[in-house]
């Protein structure tokens, strides 16, 4: 009896904010990519191999495009997104259901010329008063586009992430698997840990604290069953500083509690952190400080 097995890559794609981290974290079932109220959290594109069911897929979040890519850094974003789009087998297209406009028609266009099938996910339709109100926006952009299957889900529902998850096996190339079974996600746990830091920060911080947040893993160990964990945050003010370390250096400090506890869940081992922040101004327009920052080619 011969089995048919699907496997390859698929690309979630769209503006930030929409939910794709929050539909891999789903699919998943792990925190693997950070998700968070502001947008541009997903500042690098994240593989996630689902492998607990034949065949193996793997996901690739991408970064959010960005219309305006005024800095260096919004600009690394776009080409790492729009560098994974001619390399996948499928493109799950998502918007918000409650607000679509300029911007996701802009990166619609951004697709003309792949040649993969597009599926078009209507996300958070847990939003609209009753389900019958994506209909419009799906058959305005049903015929923007021939998509592959237009599918209106809330990614925080577990049957509609199960119903996504449907659609895409059909699109998939069959084939063996490929990939090896306890590879959750290709990212360091070091990236994982930067990460974690960074989305503590976003959710601990007002909305005076802009993106403008970088990450460093100074130190990351195991010593006597405890994995020791050095980050250096850096920012482009000296006002952020203030802000991110807060009274009496009380914000750093539940931002490293935090985060901490969230580690020591995910690596399942004690986790010794500690935090520094930094100074550097105009990181984010510094095409050099990026790539020694690892947001390099
Ligand atoms: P990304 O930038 O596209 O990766 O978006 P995220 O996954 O980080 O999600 C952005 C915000 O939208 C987070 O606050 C999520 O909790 C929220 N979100 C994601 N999916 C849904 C959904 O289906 N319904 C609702 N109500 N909120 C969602
Ligand atoms: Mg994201």
């Amino acid at each position: 009896m011969s089995e048919t097995t699907h496997c390859g890559y698929v690309a979630i794609i769209g503006q930030p904010n929409v939910g794709k981290s929050t539909l891999l974290n789903q699919i998943l079932g792990q925190k693997i990519s950070i998700t968070s109220r502001k947008p541009q959290t997903t500042r690098q594109q994240l593989l996630g191999v689902k492998t607990s069911d034949n065949p193996p897929v793997i996901y690739v979040d991408t970064p959010g495009l960005h219309k305006q890519n005024k800095n260096a850094l919004n600009r690394y974003m776009n080409r790492a997104a729009s560098g994974v789009i001619n390399t996948v087998n499928v493109i799950a297209f998502m918007g918000d259901a409650g607000h679509w406009g300029e911007d996701d028609n802009w990166v619609l266009n951004k697709l003309s010329s792949v040649t993969c099938p597009v599926i078009l996910v209507v996300n958070k339709i847990d939003k609209l008063g009753n389900n019958n109100e994506a209909l419009p926006l799906m058959e305005e952009y049903g015929s923007k586009f021939e998509f592959a299957a237009v599918i209106p889900m809330s990614a925080k529902d577990k049957e509609d992430v199960e119903q996504f998850e449907t659609e895409i096996d059909k699109l998939l190339p069959s084939g063996p698997a490929k990939f090896p079974e306890d590879q959750i996600t290709d990212k360091s746990m070091r990236f994982l840990a930067a990460e974690i830091v960074r989305e503590k920060i976003m959710r601990l911080t007002g909305a005076e604290i802009p993106y403008s947040v970088a990450l460093e893993i100074e130190e990351y160990k195991e010593k006597e069953n405890i994995i020791h964990i050095g980050v250096v945050i850096l920012v482009d003010k000296k006002t952020q500083k203030a802000i991110i370390i807060g009274k009496k250096g009380a914000l750093i400090k539940e931002i490293g509690t935090q985060a901490r506890r969230d580690l020591e869940k995910m690596l399942d081992s004690k986790v010794f952190l500690r935090l520094w922040v930094k100074v550097r101004e105009g990181w984010a327009d510094d095409e050099r400080a990026l790539s020694s920052l690892g947001y390099g080619e």
